[in-house]
């Protein structure tokens, strides 16, 4: 019981809903449904591949139990708190791990630039600089992480 509930604190349940931990208990119950509803084991009887299948409802059983921490108040709190410690978000919204060099140097404003598949920009100011950083874009949830390794190379 108790390795089951530590390794249930693995899963980002936020990731699993394609959800963000700022929505809405209303944003959070849509996605639930829209996602509950696709891969719902009725809707895929007729899947041909079987693989798909299994993946399928496993992915139903992942999305219900997502909805069932995220959509109760008291669950999601406690949650949210145990999420910040690990600090999971790491795995889920990186969408690439770009270096300093790759990231466009704005002198008017002093600080690093990177455009996202959004449209949207990853902003990284110079003190902000260490070892390597988690980035949020500005525009959507999605996060760069960036190494300033090869920042040596450039001095
Ligand atoms: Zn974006």
């Amino acid at each position: 019981m108790l390795m089951a509930s530590s390794a249930a604190t693995q899963k980002d349940w936020y990731c699993i809903l394609g959800a963000h931990p700022s929505d809405s208990q209303a944003e959070l119950k849509q996605k639930y449904q829209k996602l509950a509803l696709l891969h719902h084991p009725d809707k895929r009887h007729k899947a041909e591949d079987i693989e798909q299948t299994t993946e399928g409802a496993q992915k139903f059983i992942e999305i219900s139990q997502a909805w069932k921490i995220l959509g109760n108040e008291e669950t999601k709190r406690e949650y949210d708190l145990q999420r910040r410690e690990t600090e999971i978000t790491r795995s889920c919204h990186v969408d690439s791990l770009i270096t300093l060099e790759e990231m466009e140097w704005e002198d008017d404003e002093e600080y690093f630039c990177y455009t996202c598949r959004c449209g949207g920009r990853y902003i990284l100011a110079e003190e902000d600089l260490e070892q390597s950083l988690l980035v949020n874009c500005d525009s959507c949830s999605l996060i760069i992480e960036v190494y300033k390794q090869n920042i040596d190379l450039m001095q």
